[in-house]
């Protein structure tokens, strides 16, 4: 089963926790592997702590130092080469294990969608296996 999910970001640079969208996807699922995968190449997809939201400031402030904005070669064509490196190193899907209808993530995990480049509208295909 594939479903593709439209996530409206707000900011240049963001973090959408998905894990509301997709519980309800997996209820059914007595076993099996659910892929979240994103279409893009200034997005990226991972798993990491969304309860303290300052993680997710520290995560880009952490890329904004080790990859800075404004010296890349491809900031000629759409000035946004920072935003494909990052999305590169992060990559662009995840995959989690489901059981009994749960996602088998630990307390403090959270799937998350990166926004590098907004704002703006992005797909997350999900399919579970
Ligand atoms: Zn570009």
């Amino acid at each position: 089963m594939i479903k593709e999910l439209r996530v409206k970001t707000e900011n240049k640079y963001e973090m959408v926790d998905l894990t509301a969208n997709i519980r309800e996807l997996v209820k059914e699922v007595k076993e099996g592997i659910l892929t979240l995968y994103t279409p893009h190449t200034t997005a990226a997809i991972i798993i990491n702590e969304n309860t303290d939201t300052n993680i997710s400031k520290d995560i880009f402030n952490c890329f904004g130092r080790l990859i800075p904005e404004g010296t890349w070669l491809h900031d000629a064509v759409d000035n946004n080469a920072t935003a494909h490196i990052k999305a590169s190193l992060l990559g662009p899907s995840e995959t989690i294990p489901i059981q009994n209808g749960k996602l088998l993530l630990g307390t403090w995990q959270s799937p998350m969608l990166v926004e590098l480049d907004g704002p703006k509208e992005r797909k997350v295909i999900l399919q579970i296996q």
